[in-house]
């Protein structure tokens, strides 16, 4: 099945863009990934919450409740008979006649999403990946998952070229995040993450593992690193809802220790899959 949701309406995935969307046109709108298990979106009501965040943030008011819109994206996973995959979703300002300044209350935001049949990247996440180091160019607003993609997209496009799964962002010497997925590195048995400011985006899966971490009595330090200190780190591994957890074994032609998935991060990965499972069981 191959439904999408437009507005409040399950339609035929054969609606056309309108040029004026200002999705379209600005990029001016937010989004949302989220993970499909068991044929149940995964930690939907946090997904929700950043949502609806996002919109405040950029002064878009959500035509719909967020429980209503749960209650949609549910039905079109079901209508869809999605088992495992994603729900890709956003809303944008909605269409009106280019101007740069915001339309007129009676424009309405435009909601569209669909799912998508995508296996659980575990083999990777038990191997390991490759990662190149890029320039964080982006705005000074990256704690809003806005529809603005193109230096993630550009970030991206050089791992790609150099066969890596991921592009790790610094700002100078700081590492930020990845282009779309947060960073983590491991020293002396803590983990250490880029705090949740205004330069990156808050994962939800790097606030599970936060949590997670707290059963596993690993600490977790919320405080900047430099990119010196990603190379030198024991482990490294980067998270999202499309990766989970990937340990990262080289940086641009660096090694990261000895160039296999590390001990803490293995517990993680591991603790993170029976979180997931479980998780569709409640
Ligand atoms: C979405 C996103 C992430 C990961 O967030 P999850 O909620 O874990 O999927 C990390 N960084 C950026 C830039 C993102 O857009």
């Amino acid at each position: 099945m191959n439904k999408m949701l437009f507005n409040d309406q399950i339609m035929d995935r054969d609606t056309l863009v309108d040029i004026e969307d200002r999705a379209y046109q600005f990029g001016d709108g937010i989004y949302e990934v989220i993970g499909v298990y068991n044929g149940k979106p995964l930690m939907l009501d946090e997904h929700m919450e950043r949502l609806e965040r996002s919109a405040r943030e950029i002064r878009l008011t959500l035509p719909e409740s967020t429980s209503e819109l749960k209650r949609k994206l549910e039905e079109l996973v079901s209508v869809n008979e999605l088992e495992e995959g994603i729900i890709y979703m956003q809303v944008s300002r909605g269409i009106a006649s280019r101007e740069h300044y915001f339309p007129g209350e009676n424009v309405q935001p435009v909601t569209v999403a669909y799912t998508r049949e995508e296996e659980r990247m575990t083999d990777v996440e038990d191997r390991g990946a490759k990662a190149v180091l890029v320039e964080d160019i982006r705005w000074l607003r990256c704690d809003i998952k806005t529809l603005n993609l193109l230096p993630n997209a550009m970030a991206k496009q050089e791992a790609v070229e150099n066969n890596a799964i991921e592009a790790i962002l610094h700002r100078g010497e700081t590492v930020t995040e990845a282009s779309a997925s947060n960073v983590f590195i491991v020293k002396n048995g803590e983990l250490y993450t880029h705090p949740a400011n205004n330069y990156i985006l808050n994962g939800i899966t790097r606030k599970k593992i936060i949590q997670l971490c707290d059963s596993l009595n690993i600490k977790v330090n919320e405080e900047t690193y430099s990119v010196d200190d990603l190379l030198q780190a024991d482990e490294v591994f980067v998270s999202a809802t499309k990766l989970d957890v990937v340990p990262i074994l080289n940086v641009d032609d660096h090694t990261i220790a000895d160039g296999t998935p590390g001990e803490v991060t293995k517990r993680i990965v591991e603790a993170f899959r029976s979180l997931y499972q479980q998780d569709v069981k409640n």
